[in-house]
Parts: structure tokens; sequence; C-alpha cells
């Protein structure tokens, strides 16, 4: 199947007589005939037993999501946040390392820099665009993956997925990639070498703005028995000694993601939440195409207009990301690009207050126009420092382009354009 015909068929195939749309299966718990049945699902033999852990609708969209991907199996979760922090606690202790790149959404930097930091596991970011002697710079003895985004948001840098999944794979440990912005119908990270996917589902996935998730989706290709992973090799003493790697073979890492992580911190969706990302995912191909289109129109627009002083979208020709973007998304670079316009903060605030279609939001990557000003919202906490190396200027604006008509989008901001 093509990604157009996996959107709308893997997951779920109603069999003879079954219901045509994916089911809702909103239960807490599932019946057995015995107790020696239930028993065997704590010795983790396939079935569902509570829904903190799994459940059979959000496993139809696991599946989906999966099959987009390319990976073996995919554990969704209440936010994009529970995704990276689960991605990086399944194979991170205290005292072990990891490397991210410092263009990352500004709230997976606090999660690293601060929180993480806390519980013992430490973080130290580089720029993307670092060489591949100056990634392997940072690896440490104790370092156990790498982090980048595949399309950063705000900063709009496209990761080179290649250099750095080289560069991890060298060291014996994974590249994680956060793909939310281009999703797998522009962009499948697997395809270049990253071994496990994360995904805020929030952004285009869900598409509607009507729903906060996340997902981490396992490529199956990384050998977790390097000697670095201990936790994925020798028995779980949570698990009555089940060894991962030995039991479960290329999804050790998703299944402790599921049985271990999941169950100790509940961050599980409802099935209600799974089946409105499932109605996101049918159209997913068709609205990122219109986004895509739509903002390369507007950044196109905002470029040549002399009030603005710059336009950040690697589909525009002259944009630094331009290459590695028409390498890793050849079909679309996605709905969102930022702009500065010449006078700073002051008049960045002014043009939005002036947008009548698109609103001010803290969000990004939806159906409706929406704009947002990162250095006082998203990345408010950030220092001057992190911000310069986010990618972030005061003046900066970040257009998230919806799938209106083009020329309403574009009237309006050629009125607020006017107004300034
Ligand atoms: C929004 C976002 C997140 C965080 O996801 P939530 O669903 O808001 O928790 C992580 N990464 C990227 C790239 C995002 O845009």
């Amino acid at each position: 199947m093509k990604i157009e015909t996996k959107c709308l068929h893997e997951g779920y195939q109603p069999g003879n007589g079954d219901p045509r749309a994916m089911p809702i299966y909103q239960s807490t718990t599932y019946t057995y005939d015995s107790a020696e049945e239930i028993g065997k699902l704590f010795d983790l033999a396939p079935g569902h037993m509570y829904s903190r852990i799994s459940n059979p609708t959000v496993e139809m969209v696991e599946n989906k999501i999966a099959a987009l991907e390319g990976g073996i199996g995919a554990l969704c979760t209440t936010s994009g946040q529970a995704a990276s922090l689960i991605s990086i606690l399944n194979i991170c202790s205290a005292g072990d390392h990891f490397v991210a790149t410092s263009t990352i959404y500004g709230g997976t930097i606090n999660l690293f820099n601060v929180t993480l930091r806390r519980l013992g596991v430490s973080c130290t970011f580089i720029s993307g665009d670092a060489s591949e002697e100056e990634i392997a710079a940072q690896i440490q003895p104790n370092t156990r993956l790498i982090f980048g985004e595949s399309l950063a948001n705000p900063a709009l840098t496209v990761l080179d997925i290649e250099k750095f999944a080289k560069v991890a794979h060298k060291h014996n440990i994974p590249l994680i990639v956060d793909n939310t912005f281009p999703t797998p119908v522009l962009c499948r990270p697997i395809e270049f070498g990253a071994d496990i996917v994360i995904h805020s589902t929030t952004k285009y996935m869900d598409g509607h703005a009507i729903q906060v998730g996340g997902v981490i989706i396992d490529s199956g290709n990384f050998n977790w028995d390097n000697g670095k992973y201990p936790e994925l090799v020798e028995p779980d003493a949570s698990y009555h000694g089940t060894c991962y790697v030995k039991d479960f073979g290329k999804a050790a890492y998703i299944v402790k993601a599921r049985v271990q992580l999941m169950r100790d911190f509940g961050t599980y969706p409802a099935a209600i939440n799974a089946f409105l990302l499932n109605l996101g995912l049918e159209t997913l191909h068709l609205r990122v195409e219109r986004h895509s289109e739509n903002a390369l129109a507007v950044a196109k627009f905002l470029n040549i207009n002399d009030k603005v002083e710059f336009v950040n979208y690697p589909g525009l020709s002259t944009d630094p990301y331009y290459t590695l973007a028409q390498k890793y998304m050849p079909g679309g670079a996605s709905g969102v690009l930022s702009f500065s316009l010449k006078g700073g903060r002051d008049t960045a605030l002014a043009f939005m207050e002036s947008l009548t279609l698109a609103k001010n939001v803290v969000h990004v990557a939806e159906v409706r126009t929406c704009v947002l000003h990162p250095a006082s919202a998203t990345h408010r906490q950030l220092t001057d420092e992190q911000l310069a190396a986010a990618g972030i200027t005061p003046g900066l604006i970040r257009l998230s382009v919806g799938i209106e008509h083009i020329d309403d989008i574009l009237g309006d901001v050629q009125n607020a354009l006017a107004k300034i």
C-alpha cells in the first residue's frame, strides 16, 4: 500500500459484518474465563488486561502509525512530552548522558535541560549543523542516545538524519528523531537510519486542535545487546526476570516502554482520543499536501516584501536548509514558517494583532491558520542564549499556515502588513 492508502486502511481491517469505522473500546479492563488466563497476561502473554497499558482502539492506531513510519511497533502516549520522556527514560538511568540538537522544541529543551537533569540524566546540546567529528566529540562512555528534530519547531532547521545516524551507530547508540512537523507523509526518518521516532500527535496527525497526544515508534533495527543497555538485556526485577531482548527480539525497546514505563507512569491515552486521532490520520496525506502548498506560497510572498527582514522556510530555494529539505522531505516542507519583520519585537506584535483570519494561539500545525510569538510564549522560559541557539530572535513570528483558500490567507497577511 502507498502511504495515502495506509492512512485509511492500516490498523483496522473490518471483517464480514464488522463496523465500517474503527470501533471505540471505551473500557478500563477486559474479561477472562479464569485467574489462570489473567495470570498469563502478567507473564506478558499477548492480550489486553488494563487500559493503563494497552487498549484495543489505541492499539489499532498504534499499528497504523507504526505502518506509516515503517516501524515494527508503536506506543501512544497522552502527549508529545510524555513520548519524549519515555523514549529517553526507556534507555537512560541516573548517571547516563545523551546528546540533543539545540534547535528542538522549547518544551523538550526544558525537559532535557532541567527536569531530566534533576533525575540525574544529563544532556549536551549541539548544533544540528555540527560535523561528524564535532558530534562524535560529545559522545562519552555513558552516552546512551542522540536526539534531534527532523524539522525543528520553530527554528525550521532540517536535521541531516543520515549524518547523525552514522555517528550514533559508530558509537553503538541509537538515534531518536522527533518527526512531528513533517509527519511520515513527508519524511520517514527510519528510512534514513533513525532507530526510534517520536511525535507530538497534537500537531498535524490530529490536525484539528482537538486533543493532545504523542507516540513512540520503534524501527526494530537497533541491536540493544551491545553492553550499553543492561535494562533491555538483563532480567527485569519488576517482571519476574523478563529479558526483553531475549523474549521479544526486535520489539524489545517498544515492549519494555509499554509494560514497564507505561505501567509505572500511566500516560496512556483513552480509546476515544485514539479514535479522534485516527480521524485525523485518515486525511493526513491530503492535509499535509495542502499545508505545504499554502505555506510555500506564503513564504514566497513574504520573501519579496520590503517590510520583511527574513523568512525561514526550508521549501524556499533561498533557505539554507533547502538542499536538506529536498533530500529528506521532497514532497513538501510542511505548513509552518517563521519570519522576522524589520522593526523587531514591537512591530511583530503589532502585525500579529492586525491579523483577523489567523488567530493568536499557543498551537501550531492545525487546519486553521494560526500565529504565535515564540519569544513571549513557547520559548518564554529560555534564556537569551538558549533562544539564540534555538534560532529565535525577539521579532520572530511563527506562522502555521492552514488549509483555507490561499487567497484568503494571503489577503489576511497583506492587510496586516499594510497596518504596520
Ligand atoms: C508540540 C511539540 C512537542 C510536545 O508535544 P505535546 O503534545 O504538546 O506534549 C514535542 N515536539 C515537537 C516538535 C512539538 O511541536
